[in-house]
């Protein structure tokens, strides 16, 4: 081959080592950046100040941010952050506000009054998919879904709820489609695109800086493990330890219920912390988003 037809393609799979162009504008409380849209969600609470968590999600849904907002919009759900599989961004919520994205649950010392503590960033991914007998693609909504990329993953609380009641009426939907006994141990999960997973790591890389008060990213099937699956498996959150300050965030950890149980990224003073310094906003339970 002559040598002008040669290409030499350096592919570098690590994530980018920065936030980019991304910027928060305190006053504001708006995200800039190249690739950011803005789409106002219509159900937002009242003043956000010094969040302490960050909860990612996934929309459960086919559609892109705008779709996903104009969903939630009807519902009066929302989120600060919808985040496309492309990596672009649309913001529903200034961080300065409060998001219905978390509903009832328990994290720390937080009893449903996550949204009143954290912001919420949704991932445009359909989450689990199961096999039917002719070996189609089937989503929890009982929709097949054969051109979509997945993985194989087991929830990792999947024992704990039952799927029948978490898909409701799409439970039979599903079953109709010829999937036998849908579970959410091994089964399939719609994969996160490298430019989607670097869009969160870039996200939270920058929130974790511009708020100091952020000591948590987590799932919100850590915060409502008994009702929520997102994001699941298919997102691996460790990866986000990377791209934050450490001894400072603490991601989920499977045995952090145990009693006793201190994770390596703890400090003392920071566990200390969370004893003495209860002062947290009023609860904000009820709306919640997938
Ligand atoms: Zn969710």
């Amino acid at each position: 081959m002559p040598a002008e037809h040669l290409q030499l393609q350096i592919v570098d799979v690590r994530p980018p080592l920065s936030f980019g162009d991304l910027e928060v504008n305190m006053r504001t409380g708006l995200l800039t950046g190249r690739n950011v849209g803005y789409l106002g969600c219509v159900g937002r609470g009242g003043y956000l100040s010094g969040p302490s968590v960050i909860v990612i999600h996934f929309t459960a849904g086919p559609g892109d941010a705008r779709k996903s907002i104009q969903a939630m919009n009807q519902r009066r759900v929302s989120s600060h952050l919808v985040i496309n599989r492309d990596g672009s961004i649309m913001q529903g919520v200034p961080f300065t506000r409060v998001a219905f994205h978390a509903g009832k649950g328990v994290w720390w010392h937080f009893h449903d009054n996550m949204n009143s503590n954290s912001i919420g960033i949704e991932l445009c991914n359909l989450g689990p998919m199961w096999r039917n007998r002719k070996r189609e693609l089937i989503d929890s909504y009982g929709i097949k879904r054969s051109e979509r990329t997945t993985e194989w993953g087991t929830h990792k609380n999947a024992g704990k709820f039952d799927l029948k009641k978490l898909l409701d009426k799409n439970y039979d939907k599903v079953v109709a489609q010829g999937v036998e006994k849908p579970t959410l141990k091994d089964c399939e999960w719609e994969v996160f695109p490298d430019e989607q997973r670097w869009a969160v790591q870039r996200v939270c890389s920058l929130l974790v800086t511009r708020f100091p008060s952020i000591k948590h990213i987590i799932g919100h099937d850590d915060y409502a493990p008994e009702r929520k699956i997102d994001p699941g498996p298919a997102l691996r959150l460790e990866s986000l330890l990377s791209w934050v300050p450490s001894g400072r965030v603490i991601l989920y950890q499977d045995d952090h219920r145990r009693p006793g149980y201190t994770s390596s990224l703890d400090s003392t003073s920071y566990l200390r912390n969370l004893v003495t310094s209860r002062t947290f906003a009023a609860g904000n339970p009820g709306r919640d988003i997938a």
